[in-house]
């Protein structure tokens, strides 16, 4: 989707008009607009009101709805409502109901409750994207489709392990090949023929969620799930296509959730689309990153953010008010780290049901004098001073974090050496690191070319997959700094061992051998001691979670571990190799140590941090066609003083040239356009 085509940033968010009486709706129409937005995003949950039973249609609601925006002026983000089926095709066809981790066959209720593989569920979904498609192809509301909603969860039918085994069987070909990679010969688990196989849950070899006596098989089974709730997003997705071939179309994504590859699914949508809901004490950082993850999923093109609450959610704990101030400052954020739009779920709160205590912009009171709905018309009137300028934007960045779905997949079904170890924490860790310093950073792949950056970093690279050590080499080879560190180049894609030593296919490149990994209890820890400083990185720091005992095979040692038995060993290491350097950290270091570390890889990178940033304060970086626009978010409650050093222009949200020294109030925002 070309973002630079609109005619405004995006702003408004999911509406369920069919939830009312209609005669609510005129008031909605008055208040909507009044907030400034311009785009509802309707028909989420709405598949037993279109089709109540297998024989017949109603869309004159829908109808009246689609007018209803137009007439308004207000575009329309329009789902299918596959999202969850209605109760009377649970009765009819109870194989559209999933069977849990269990093994129980669920009854209707809850959403997310169709088996993706049932072939009536993806006829009956996909039948209704297609009339959905038909009947508004030509709506002059229409701008977006919006394919079911928040894809997610497991189901382990019969059906599904039928095509499980189909699934495999396309995969290894042979059942040879399969017992080999799964290492089937472990317990005498072997297979000879493809009906023995069975899916991984508690009545198999899983005996919980996360895990497992067979890393391969429940591997395979994660990938085989998101490829069969991927399949039945495709489908619609071709159902829409075939209608509106120019119209974008796009599902709603949840950051870092753990169950979907969306490297694989972003290939399919036409724009990133992800629902953002952070609790009041999630970092900054790690909601930047998740910012960042999703622009990465498209090569750093532009996103939408389609849900944030305005005020607060109902299904965490304990569900605080967003203070005054912050929803417009993480909405900010959202647009900072490459959204071109704000959207909220919802606009106006339910009656009754599990989201009636969820924010919105119309409270339960029903008018518009409320804290909430003041905040979200300013927002409305900034938005729209800002115009088309950001649209389309990028973030231009010389810093690369990998990340990878199958990875973590295989990363947290291991059994051993450790419990504690998270993937995304580890990535975080040095995210957190670089943006506490004010450097922009994308996430990419572990396909993406990495020939545009200057340091790519690949913390916990456990698995490495056919193709990734010649490609990551040939990046070194040319100049590349790269990154990596313990439990990495462990396993190939099936969760194989690499044998001769660890880290495998890098070891050469990385010029170390880890011999054995000691994991630390909790609370734990050993010392990194630097043999000399490197930058400000100097004395001593602490590491957790796994020590990696490495040897030296060329590569120089810049630090060592500071106790246990294993004292005097490499922990810090860099191997020259062609034209660029491989750095091996063998522990999970403490921040001090990754702000000491990463701020000296970019000083020998000639990297140089965004102007503006302090603690508490973010920075980012849009720019296009020559024109740059420096984002400054004070997540301080207090005011504080931005230095912008060399940076002057147009602060766009007041209008008032800025330069220097600039007052910046707690939870305020600069958005900076520089002069030319
Ligand atoms: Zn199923």
């Amino acid at each position: 989707m070309d973002t630079t085509k609109l005619p405004k940033m995006l702003y408004g968010g999911d509406y369920n008009p069919e939830q009312w009486d209609e005669s609510i709706w005129p008031e909605d129409m008055r208040l909507i607009p009044l907030a400034g937005m311009n785009i509802a995003t309707v028909n989420v949950f709405s598949w037993a009101m279109l089709q109540p039973n297998e024989d017949t249609y109603h869309f004159e609601t829908l109808d009246r709805i689609m007018d209803m925006l137009h007439k308004n002026g207000i575009y329309a983000c329009l789902a299918t409502s596959t999202g969850a089926h209605p109760a009377w095709m649970a009765r009819k066809y109870p194989e559209v109901l999933r069977t849990d981790f269990n093994g129980r066959q669920r009854k209707f209720g809850g959403r997310h409750n169709s088996c993706p593989n049932s072939p009536l569920y993806r006829s009956l979904s996909t039948q209704l994207a297609a009339k959905l498609a038909e009947r508004y192809k030509d709506h002059p509301a229409l701008l977006l489709w919006h394919v079911s909603n928040e894809y997610g969860g497991e189901c382990y039918c019969d059906r599904c392990e039928t095509a499980f085994r189909e699934w495999l069987r396309a995969k290894y070909g042979t059942l040879d090949k399969l017992n080999e990679q799964w290492n089937t010969r472990f317990w005498g688990h072997t297979f000879y023929e493809w009906d023995e196989i069975v899916l991984p849950n508690a009545l198999s070899e899983q005996w919980s969620s996360d895990r497992t006596c067979f890393q391969g098989i429940s591997l395979d089974y994660t990938r085989f799930n998101s490829d069969s709730l991927l399949e039945c997003y495709k489908l619609e997705y071709d159902a829409i296509k075939a209608q509106t071939p120019d119209l974008p179309v796009t599902t709603n994504l949840m950051g870092t959730f753990k169950g979907l590859d969306y490297f694989k699914w972003a290939k399919h949508m036409d724009i990133i689309a992800w629902d953002n809901y952070p609790s009041m004490d999630t970092p900054t950082s790690f909601t930047a990153m998740t910012h960042d993850l999703m622009r990465g999923l498209k090569s750093g093109a532009p996103f939408l953010l389609m849900e944030q609450t305005p005020s607060q959610q109902n299904w965490q704990a304990y569900n605080t008010l967003k203070r005054p101030g912050i929803m417009r400052l993480w909405s900010y954020q959202a647009v900072a780290h490459g959204s071109d739009s704000v959207m909220f779920f919802q606009l106006r709160r339910s009656v009754g049901a599990c989201e009636k205590y969820h924010g919105a912009l119309i409270e339960h009171v029903g008018h518009e004098h409320t804290r909430v709905f003041r905040e979200c018309a300013q927002l409305g009137r900034e938005l729209d001073s800002l115009d088309t300028k950001l649209l389309g934007s990028r973030l231009p960045s010389r810093i690369a974090i990998m990340y990878d779905w199958e990875n973590r997949w295989a990363i947290e079904y291991s059994s051993g050496p450790t419990i504690d170890l998270k993937y995304v924490d580890e990535i975080h860790n040095y995210y957190r690191a670089l943006y506490e310093q004010g450097h922009q950073v994308d996430i990419v792949s572990f396909e993406e070319d990495l020939s545009p950056y200057a340091i790519v970093l690949a913390p916990v690279m456990y698995m490495v997959k056919p193709g990734m050590a010649a490609r990551i080499e040939a990046y070194v080879a040319a100049g590349g700094k790269f990154v990596t560190t313990f439990f990495s180049g462990i396993v190939n894609e099936n969760d194989i061992v690499t044998l001769g030593g660890y880290p495998g296919e890098l070891r050469g490149l990385l010029g170390i051998w880890a011999e054995e990994i000691d994991a630390l209890f909790p609370g734990h820890h050993n010392r990194i001691v630097m043999k000399d400083s490197l930058g400000n990185l100097q004395g001593e720091y602490k590491c957790s979670i796994l020590c990696d005992l490495i040897h030296s095979e060329g590569a120089e040692v810049l630090a060592e571990y500071g106790d246990d038995f294993y004292k005097g060993m490499p922990v810090l290491t860099r191997n020259r190799f062609g034209s660029g350097e491989a750095w091996y950290v063998a522990s999970s270091p403490d921040a001090d140590f990754l702000q000491g570390f990463l701020g000296a890889l970019c000083d020998s990178s000639n990297i140089k941090p965004l102007p503006g940033k302090q603690p508490g304060v973010e920075v980012s970086l849009r720019s296009r066609e020559g024109r740059s626009y420096l984002f400054v978010l004070n997540h301080n409650a207090a005011e504080v003083t931005v230095e912008l050093g060399e940076f002057a222009g147009v602060d766009l949200i007041t209008g008032t040239a800025v330069s220097g020294q600039v007052p910046l109030a707690g939870c305020d925002v600069l958005i900076i356009e520089q002069f030319a």
